[in-house]
């Protein structure tokens, strides 16, 4: 398979990548490490972003075509990464399938094998570590702004290395992009340390909202527009409350419910124990890994809280 896809980058002239919505590390830095790779091949790709860049990954280094219409035109080959499944890409998804053939990288439980080539392994830390074993394949030179890009997507895919994803080969391809000039001290900066003050007073009002079930072991908290309008802020700055409610003592399953529009929830799902948070996601149509889940559920808020409640089972 790696064999094929070397020989479409060979032949192929046009070249279009993109990613999921509400793109996070993993998603950026693939998308972005895959098009300066393909720039060193001496290709021009473009890439296609359904969302802004976060401002937390704006330092990395963009590709010189970025667009967030989908262009016009057909391409040899459009690459989707991270992405477990087209309509994750977002409003308009449909028109990419007949715009070329479409090879599919990515490292979730859930992933729908969409492409023409499917490029799966659920066992990789990252998107980004698939990237980097392809890249090797393909002899593609090595430079800083690949590096930095697989980096950042490797270091905030697990969780600055804290997740059950962290594996040998993340440290390993993560010592190598230490070699070709990435601080690890600037980009967690630039990751973690970067927030504008509005996203704590956002976290203070969710943490407010913050209610715990099942003896403990289930946590949710929520998000309002309204909560977003008093403090000036949007759903970009809510990336990693998830994470903290988690941190919480005896909590097994955590989730985030984010007000999308009136009567529509966002669900950002996470676990620490026994229980696949995928599982439970895909119930509600949703997906992503064990402990790192998504989904959307339409009602009231408690409908919302209750649905979640009930479908998460602890078997023990
Ligand atoms: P997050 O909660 O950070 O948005 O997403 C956690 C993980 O679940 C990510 O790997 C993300 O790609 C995946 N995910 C989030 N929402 C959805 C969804 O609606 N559908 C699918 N298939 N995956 C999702
Ligand atoms: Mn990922």
């Amino acid at each position: 398979m790696l064999e094929r896809i070397k020989d479409m980058v060979k032949s192929g002239k046009r070249f279009l990548i993109t990613t999921h919505i509400d793109p996070d590390g993993d998603a950026i830095g693939s998308a972005f490490a895959m098009y300066w790779a393909l720039e060193t091949l001496g290709k021009s790709p473009l890439v296609y972003l359904k969302d802004q860049i976060p401002y937390n990954y704006e330092f990395l280094p963009q590709p010189k075509r970025v667009v967030y219409e989908i262009p016009d035109g057909e391409f040899d080959v459009i690459f989707v990464v991270d992405c477990g499944n087209l309509f994750r890409i977002g409003e308009g998804y449909e028109q990419l399938k007949d715009k070329g053939n479409i090879i599919n990288i990515d490292h979730h439980t859930t992933n729908e094998p969409f492409g023409l080539i499917n490029l799966i392994d659920e066992n990789a830390s990252s998107t980004a570590e698939i990237l980097y074993r392809l890249l090797t394949l393909m002899n593609a030179p090595m430079t800083f702004e690949i590096a930095v890009n697989l980096y950042t997507a490797i270091f905030t895919d697990t969780g600055s290395f804290r997740y059950e994803n962290t594996n040998s080969s993340a440290f390993l391809i993560c010592e190598e992009m230490l070699r070709h000039g990435v601080e690890p001290f600037y980009v967690s900066k630039m990751v973690h340390e970067n927030h504008p003050k509005e996203r704590f007073l956002l976290l203070g009002l969710v943490l407010n909202t913050l209610e715990t079930y099942d003896q403990g072991r289930i946590a949710i908290a929520h998000v309002t527009e309204e909560m977003f309008k008093k403090t000036n802020t949007t759903r970009e700055h809510v990336d990693g409350f998830v994470e903290y409610i988690r941190e919480i003592r005896g909590v097994e399953v955590a989730a985030l419910v984010r007000e999308t529009d009136n009567g529509k929830y966002k669900i950002s799902m996470r676990s620490k124990g026994k229980v696949d948070v995928a599982n439970v996601c895909t119930l509600f149509g949703g997906g992503g890994h064990k402990n790192a889940a998504g989904c959307n559920i339409d009602g009231t808020l408690e409908d919302v809280k209750t649905n979640i409640k009930e479908v998460v089972r602890f078997n023990d």
